[in-house]
């Protein structure tokens, strides 16, 4: 039984975990990787199943234990990391990963990984469409906003080291495109 990953990594807003949430619905063999972070829980999240939820200084506590596969300060003061138990967990009952990853550890997930990782670069049409979903979604501030699409802009130059880019102007599209993408990996 091989260890496989598929990995989703976007600018934030580019449709990336509405695709996520619709492969776990799909496909029985895909587990969620759920990350650690020290930002706080928004609206309904839960601990262990959005995230596992940890102060800075428990965050910073596993990271001199050597206990992240990948951690990076996504946002500033806002640390985000897969635990090695996370995957270990998941691993041991058989699963495929599916991690919804900032696109550095997505880089560093695949270089870690290799042949066992699909790696999916989900490209948003376009940064000025990019700011009207994270308007729509109504869960940051106008600040916030203005701070993830200059991130955005940054972000979308890592597409080339992904194996596959998924352009998401049309949901349903990228959905069905998607979901052949991961049978495919799957059969492999
Ligand atoms: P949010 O705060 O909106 O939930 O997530 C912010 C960003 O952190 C998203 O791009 C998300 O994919 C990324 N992220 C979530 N978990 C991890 C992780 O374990 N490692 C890294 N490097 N990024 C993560």
């Amino acid at each position: 039984m091989k260890k496989k990953v598929i990995i989703f990594s976007a600018p934030s807003g580019a449709g990336k975990s509405t695709i996520v949430r619709h492969l776990l619905t799909r496909f029985n063999c895909l587990e969620f990787s759920v990350s650690a972070t020290s930002r706080a829980p928004r609206g309904q999240e839960q601990h262990g199943k959005d995230y596992y939820f940890f102060s800075t200084e428990e965050f910073e506590t596993k990271i001199s234990n050597g206990e992240f596969v990948e951690y990076e300060e996504v946002y500033k003061g806002s640390y985000y990391g897969t635990l090695k138990s996370e995957v270990e967990r998941i691993w041991a009952k058989g699963n495929i990963i599916i991690f919804d990853i900032d696109v550095k550890g997505g880089v560093n997930l695949k270089k870690l990984y290799g042949e066992n990782a699909l790696a999916v670069f989900i490209q948003p049409p376009s940064v000025e469409e990019l700011r009207n979903r994270l308007v729509g979604r109504g869960t940051d501030s106008p600040e916030a906003i203005e701070r993830r699409v200059a991130k955005a802009e940054e972000e979308l130059t890592y597409a080339d080291k992904f194996d596959v880019v998924l352009v998401n102007d049309n949901l349903e599209e990228a959905l069905v495109r998607a979901e052949q993408m991961v049978a495919d990996f799957q059969a492999k």
